[in-house]
């Protein structure tokens, strides 16, 4: 009796261990799919950076679900229904920058709000009846009030006392047509302003991106300047990574990253406080093997000692031309600063060769004549200009569009 007892509890457990098995192998079989792997361009973020070995947040989040997906220890024979699909996280959607083509006439109100007391200062000026000592006074006061520079005031005011006697009587559209000849003299039309993006030759004859690089001083909206203009890029069909070599400010670099993503663009970024040359030339190799059309590298701006910049951005510069040359070397100026900015300028020019100038926060001063000075100084063009904070506040500069926001046409 003992026996057969012992028998039937014997074959009890054993079947219970059987069903066990079954349920466990089917449910093996029920575990949901594990969420896409391949990389999307809408979270560029979820894929390791270059110079970054560590766990990648997308790996972690992919454990989660994995182990969340796992049956629990008391299975029952009965069937479940099956188990749903994890939704994939969602990715933030990658936006469309508006166009850039005629930018700087959207901003337009921004731009003569701002320059209001410099163009139609001067022509309420001169549309005085009587055009005397005291008069052009004021007008040269109005130019040098807006940051023009001493040089091209004294000439600008000298070519305009000629033109009015000249003209003898003066009707407000003749003096309009005069002023914005003169002004449009004064800035330059002639000049390439056009931002130089174009694939380089590498050391072996291969193609890679076009490489620019931004400088400036912390504060002038340096890296503000590069998430926008990577938007410009992106905006114009290119394809862009973005290097954070400003490694001293890691708000920068998160800053700057936040920019890349909305965009899609991938932001190459290094240890804090790491060497921002090699930073610099990671995200060039990064740009090669991606075959990305651009890669824009915000720099570090410190200018505590001005020998620590120049060994600095000398270096970042000829570090990145190990992969081949840097086709723009963007100085940022804070239109805001005036002769500070020019200072700044001098500086910079020092060290590395400016081949444009950003002037950033014009809808912020009305001193919009820096734009003259500035290229005087340094003898490049005023490529891009900053007339706000949003996302597509940076017009390429077109001095037609400028003067005319001025004076009103
Ligand atoms: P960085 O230290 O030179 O990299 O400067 P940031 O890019 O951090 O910019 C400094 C501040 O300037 C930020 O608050 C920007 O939003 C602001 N800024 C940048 N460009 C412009 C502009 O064109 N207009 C205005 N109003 N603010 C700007």
């Amino acid at each position: 009796m003992e026996i057969v007892i012992l028998a039937v509890v014997i074959a009890v457990v054993a079947l219970g261990a059987i069903s066990g098995l079954v349920v466990s192998s089917r449910r093996k079989k029920q575990l949901p799919p594990p969420p896409p792997t391949t990389p999307s361009v809408t979270a560029p973020p979820a894929e390791p950076q270059v110079g970054e070995d560590a766990e990648t947040p997308r790996d972690e989040e992919r454990r989660t679900i994995e182990e969340v997906g796992l049956p629990d220890s008391g299975a029952t024979l009965v069937e479940e229904a099956p188990v749903a699909e994890p939704e994939a996280p969602a990715a933030p959607p990658v936006e469309v920058p508006e166009p850039t083509a005629g930018r700087l006439v959207r901003l337009r109100a921004r731009l003569s709000r701002s320059q209001n007391t410099l163009g139609k200062g001067l022509l309420t000026l001169l549309s005085r009846e009587h055009l005397d000592e005291d008069t052009w006074e004021e007008i040269e006061d109005t130019l040098l009030t807006a940051d023009v520079g001493v040089q091209p005031t004294q000439e600008l005011v000298e070519r305009l006392r000629e033109r009015v006697k000249v003209l003898g009587t003066r009707t407000p559209d003749e003096l309009r047509a005069l002023l914005r000849e003169e002004l449009l003299t004064l800035i330059g039309t002639e000049a390439d302003r056009s931002v130089h993006t174009a694939n380089g030759i590498g050391p072996n004859g291969e193609e890679i991106p076009g490489v620019v690089m931004v400088v400036g001083v912390n504060g002038t909206g340096k890296t503000t300047t590069t998430g926008k203009l990577a938007r410009v890029l992106v905006a114009d069909g290119k394809s862009v990574v973005l290097g954070a070599a400003d490694t001293f400010r890691a708000a920068a670099v998160d800053q700057l990253q936040t920019w890349g993503d909305r965009v899609g663009a991938r932001t190459v970024r290094g240890p804090e406080e790491g060497d921002p040359a090699s930073v610099a030339f990671d995200s060039v190799k990064e740009g090669i093997s991606e075959g990305a059309d651009v890669v824009l590298i915000d720099t570090a701006g410190r200018l505590h000692t001005k020998t620590g910049l120049m060994d600095e951005l000398g270096k970042v510069k000829r570090v990145v031309e190990k992969h081949g040359p840097v086709g723009e070397v963007l100085l940022v100026l804070d239109a805001t600063t005036g002769q500070n900015g020019l200072v700044q300028a001098r500086v910079f020019a020092e060290v590395v060769d400016i081949t444009g100038v950003v002037l950033t926060k014009l809808d912020g001063t009305a001193k919009g004549g820096i734009i003259v000075a500035v290229q005087r100084e340094l003898g490049v063009p005023v490529k891009l200009v900053g007339l706000g904070e949003g996302a597509d506040d940076l017009a390429p500069f077109e001095p037609e569009a400028f003067v005319d926001a001025l004076i009103g046409d």
